[in-house]
Formats: C-alpha cells, sequence, structure tokens
C-alpha cells in the first residue's frame, strides 16, 4: 500500500478524533447545566427578597417620621385643651384630637404590618441563603467531577493535535492539498475505502481495473463517483 495514502488514512482518522474531543469539550451536560440553573435561581430569588426588604424599610423609616411628628401635634393639641377659653374652642381642639389620635391608631397600626413583612422577609431569606448554599454546593461538586473528566480530553485533546501536526508533516503537499479541497466538501472525509470493488464511502462499484490500479500503482485514484480519493488495504478485502 502506498505510504503516503497510509499516511493520509491515518491523518483522517486523527482529525476525527480531534473534531470529537472538541465536540465533547465544548458540552455542558444537562445535570450539570439543571443544577447551575437551579442555584441562579436562588439567588435570582435573594435578591428579589433584598429588594423587597429595602422597600419596606424605606417606608418603615417614613411612617416612622410620619409617627414622630403625629406624637408631637397630639401633644402640642393636649397643651391647647388646657388654654381654651370657651366650650367652641374646647370642641375645636377636641375634634383636633380625635382626628390625630385615629392617625396615631393608623401609623401604628401600618409600622406594626411593616415589622411583620420584615420579619417574614428575615425568615425567607434566612431559608433562601441556606438553599442556595446547597445548589450552589452541589453545582460546585457536580462541576469539578466534569471538569476532571474533562481534563482527561483536553489531555488527549493536546496529544492528538500535536499527533496530528506531525502527521500533516509526512504527508506530500499535493496529495493534502488534494486531500482537503474534497475533505472540505465532502464532510471531512477526503479518503475512502475500497472494499470488495465499492467505494465505501458512497457505496459505488469501482471497475476490476481500476481496483488493480488502486492496489498496484502509486497513482492517487479518485472515486467517479463521490471523488474520493481511494485507498486499498489487503487485510480488509480477506475479512
Ligand atoms: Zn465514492
Amino acid at each position: 500500500m502506498n505510504e503516503a495514502l497510509k499516511s493520509l488514512r491515518d491523518y483522517q482518522q486523527i482529525l476525527h478524533r480531534v473534531a470529537e474531543l472538541e465536540r465533547l469539550m465544548s458540552f455542558v451536560p444537562e445535570d450539570v447545566r439543571s443544577l447551575e440553573t437551579e442555584w441562579q435561581s436562588m439567588e435570582a430569588r435573594m435578591a428579589e427578597l433584598k429588594t423587597r426588604q429595602e422597600e419596606q424599610l424605606a417606608t418603615q423609616k417614613t411612617q416612622m417620621l410620619a409617627l414622630e411628628e403625629a406624637t408631637d401635634k397630639s401633644k402640642k393639641f393636649e397643651r391647647d385643651l388646657n388654654d381654651v377659653t370657651n366650650s367652641k374652642e374646647y370642641n375645636a381642639v377636641i375634634k383636633e384630637i380625635d382626628a390625630i389620635r385615629k392617625r396615631l391608631s393608623g401609623l401604628n397600626e401600618d409600622i406594626s404590618q411593616r415589622m411583620v413583612e420584615l420579619e417574614d422577609i428575615e425568615t425567607n431569606t434566612a431559608e433562601c441563603e441556606q438553599l442556595a448554599a446547597e445548589s450552589k454546593s452541589k453545582y460546585d461538586e457536580a462541576l469539578a467531577a466534569f471538569r476532571a473528566t474533562q481534563s482527561e480530553i483536553q489531555t488527549e485533546l493536546n496529544q492528538r493535535i500535536s499527533e496530528r501536526d506531525q502527521m500533516k508533516a509526512e504527508i506530500p503537499a499535493a496529495l493534502m492539498k488534494q486531500f482537503q479541497r474534497i475533505a472540505d466538501r465532502r464532510n471531512g472525509i477526503g479518503l475512502a475505502l475500497c472494499v470488495k470493488s465499492v467505494c465505501s464511502a458512497c457505496n459505488v462499484h469501482i471497475r476490476q481495473n481500476v481496483v488493480e490500479k488502486i492496489r498496484h500503482n502509486n497513482k492517487v485514484i479518485q472515486c467517479d463517483s463521490c471523488q474520493r480519493i481511494l485507498y486499498f488495504e489487503e487485510e480488509v478485502l480477506t475479512t
């Protein structure tokens, strides 16, 4: 068998292995991706809770100021009550006092409602933090395990790439150019095995005199049908 074609055959096999390894390297398994999604959704939930907490705290601050203001007013009206000189004034101050008491009671209710909500947020945040930590550690673990399998792939990939480059140097430039041109148009397969007078790539019958040429000549012969370079192996024919 033509040594250059044999090298080309090995080269083509390496190309396929490199492509396969590159595909594996770019792949992240579904279980790892779903753990990542789970962890990210926990993080998003925490961020949402933090925003709600900030909103509630800001409202609480405003309400506390309003309460302070209303308390001052209430004290003032109580003092005013001592200074009234007639029943008309008395009734007017009593009316103010009633109004401010209603306001104070409403504010106190709002403030305690806020406190209940803030406590609720705190409880949810604590639960979420724990769940986020758990899903993060699950994700980290799965990712580390996956990276470990990838490191084996990466090692093999580096090795295959260097083998590929070394092999490339062994193949005559003209043959390589011809192979590359065909491979580019034919799914990366530029070389096809001739098995029992059939091109193994396109399954088209090869005439016996051509088979003999492939077998004995050192010339490069292409398949009439798919144009791939044909090569022949004795051991394949006997099995
Ligand atoms: Zn063919």
